[in-house]
């Protein structure tokens, strides 16, 4: 059974890794460009130095637009459904028990960054929560956020910046 701090890393990561590709203030700045860049933003959003060979950044490229493509589709897309499990395919774990009433799945490479997105994305989903990850509704922002409303109906990343812009624009044009 997972406890709440450790999805919340779930979540910090996978957002992280799905913003990667460059929103908001880094918009076009794509941190998973080369190895060097991927390897640096992995030590932050991970706290893990890694050094990336060029097939993992591949693979790590591919997770990535696999999962904003499920993100954009509410999983109705074959082919990313496919990258995702080709991609987990090469993730191999094993379980730890802890007690009675926990256990841990553990990649066999340990520290790898795409076996611990790939079980980040399997917790979500195994909790009922991977409906929460969206994408901005602002076109011009698009950044993946975490859906912590009620009723699961948060439209923005965030009301302030998306939310307060977009309405005015609304307001503006209804009055035009
Ligand atoms: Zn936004």
């Amino acid at each position: 059974m997972e406890s709440t701090e450790k999805w919340n890393e779930s979540i910090e990561r996978v957002l992280a890794f799905l913003n990667s590709r460059g929103v908001g203030f880094e918009k076009g700045v794509d941190r998973l460009r080369n190895a060097e860049e991927a390897s640096r933003f992995l030590a932050s959003a991970f706290g893990k130095q890694a050094v990336i060979s060029s097939r993992a950044l591949g693979e790590l490229r591919r997770l990535r637009q696999a999962l904003l493509d499920l993100v954009a589709t509410g999983w109705h897309d074959e082919a990313a459904a496919g990258a995702l499990n080709e991609v987990a395919s090469h993730s191999p774990y094993t379980i730890a028990f802890r007690g009675d009433q926990e256990i841990a799945l553990q990649p066999v490479h340990e520290g790898a960054a795409l076996s611990v997105l790939v079980r980040d994305v399997a917790a979500l989903i195994d909790a009922g929560q991977w409906n929460r990850v969206k994408h901005c509704s602002d076109q011009a922002c698009s950044a993946s956020f975490f859906d912590r409303s009620r009723n699961k109906t948060q439209r923005w990343h965030s009301f302030e910046i998306c939310g307060n812009k977009n309405n005015v624009a609304a307001h503006r044009a209804r009055h035009a």
